[in-house]
């Protein structure tokens, strides 16, 4: 007999999250003024099911994998679950009695909100998460059920006065339930939700470019496994899409403290690490991106100079992490250069290979620049790339142009300011002399 115990509640809401069993006691959730059940599960509900009766019910059919796509549904579950907070009174002044009508089923005003999957861990804390992230960046003028149209007076709501992230939200839900813990491509799905500033409609959602890249990028893995090359409707070449979106699609430090986070060398342990934004089109490699690349590099083919790639269309990588220790790392241990699929190479994948060579597009030279491979490329490091886009670094060149907001000495070459960096991790140079006061 398992004895029994109330679903965890997340602090500040009357939200709940529970395991399967949770449905076998329909009075402890209604002595909890739970009204709505969202049941993350790849179940049949009978229609009439006697646990649910009486409970607004949303049903999710998803299994608890890594590739489950939980994301589609977080504008319909916030929703649902939103409409039923919105009627729920605070706790401490109800009655759960009261709440109750003589058949048994709920009077619509109390809403408490159980979230529930099979164990209480993954599926469902997702779902709550998403809806923490997505609540915390709505105004507070929510308008009231009874309120004047025209009146924008706030509703007295309390949030969080900062968008909680993924990181925030998993804590805060961990403080009510320890053992919560979405699976990984549940926390990646999440993290892409909060790069897209959390969208409130299907609409919206499906229309971002974010999540469009990553339904493509799913499309191109699920070609893979069946061993074909993806269809050219699939993929995404970073080129054509407009320079407005890259933006924000882009981490913010690598744009315009380029140069300064790269001088700092990234290592502080407890800073956000502008790094950590999920990139879609990474679906099995290692999801971490190595350190940022300065962002006014231009890769050209050694022979004809034609551009090929800007810093934006660079893939960081990174080697793996077991390395020996030990082990000398030479300065630039990679052989390659990894892009996103860019415009030039249409005609290349268009011939449906897994793999192949990568020309130089410019007619006269069609110089052989590198390769591709669908499957993955393991760069000279070690590191594996996949997809795979890699220019050979002995057929290309790595220039960086100047004029963007250049620093002092940002036009020495390589050699120099590979040392400048050296020495600005204690102080860079262009720093010292504006800040002398030791703000650093
Ligand atoms: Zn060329
Ligand atoms: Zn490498």
């Amino acid at each position: 007999m398992d004895i029994p115990t109330l679903p965890s509640k997340v602090p500040g809401y009357d939200l709940y999250i529970d395991g399967f069993h949770a449905l076998r006691r329909p009075k402890l959730l209604q002595g909890s003024n739970i009204t709505h059940v969202v049941s993350v599960i790849d179940w049949k509900f009978q229609n009439v099911w006697a646990a649910l009766r009486g409970f607004q019910h949303l049903h999710i059919p998803l299994d608890d994998v890594y590739d489950s796509n939980i994301l589609s549904y977080f504008p319909r579950s916030n929703a649902f679950i939103h409409d039923g907070l919105k009627h729920s009174r605070p706790s401490q002044s109800t009655n759960p009695q009261e709440a109750v009508t003589k058949d048994g089923s709920l009077t619509p005003i109390a809403g408490g909100i159980l979230v529930h999957c099979a164990m209480g861990v993954s599926r469902s804390a997702t779902i709550v998460i998403a809806y923490l992230l997505w609540h915390s960046r709505q105004t507070t003028t929510i308008r009231q059920p009874s309120g004047d149209p025209s009146s924008e007076s706030p509703e007295m709501v309390s949030l969080p006065p900062t968008p909680l992230s993924v990181d925030s939200a998993l804590r805060l839900v961990r403080e009510c339930r320890p053992q919560v813990e979405p699976n990984s491509g549940f926390i990646k799905q999440l993290r892409m939700y909060e790069a897209m500033g959390c969208p409130t409609t299907q609409q919206e959602l499906e229309s971002h470019k974010i999540y469009r890249r990553w339904m493509n990028s799913r499309e191109v893995m699920d070609a893979l496994s069946n061993n074909h090359a993806p269809e050219m409707a699939h993929i995404s070449f970073r080129d054509e899409e407009d320079e407005e979106d890259e933006d924000a699609f882009q981490p913010r430090p690598l744009d315009s403290l380029a140069d300064k986070v790269e001088a700092l060398d990234l290592s502080n342990p407890e800073g956000d690490d502008p790094t950590e934004i999920t990139n879609p089109d990474i679906t099995l490699s290692s999801p971490a991106p190595a350190t940022p690349l300065p962002a006014n590099l231009e890769i050209k083919c050694r022979k004809c100079r034609r551009l090929l790639a800007k810093s934006a269309f660079i893939l960081p990588h990174k080697p793996p992490p077991h390395r020996d220790p030990s082990a000398k790392q030479s300065d630039d241990p990679c052989a390659h250069v990894f892009l996103h699929p860019l415009s030039w190479m249409r005609t290349t994948l268009s011939q449906g290979g897994l793999d192949g060579r990568l020309t130089c597009p410019t007619q006269w030279c069609g110089a052989n620049i590198g390769k591709f491979a669908w499957q993955g490329l393991r760069c000279s490091c070690g590191g594996w790339v996949t997809p795979g886009f890699g220019l050979a670094k002995g057929k290309v060149d790595e220039v960086r142009v100047s004029g963007k907001k250049a620093e002092p000495g940002s036009e020495e070459g390589n050699a120099n300011r590979r040392q400048g960096y050296a020495s600005a991790v204690r102080l860079p140079p262009s720093m010292k002399k504006g800040a002398s006061n030791g703000n650093l």
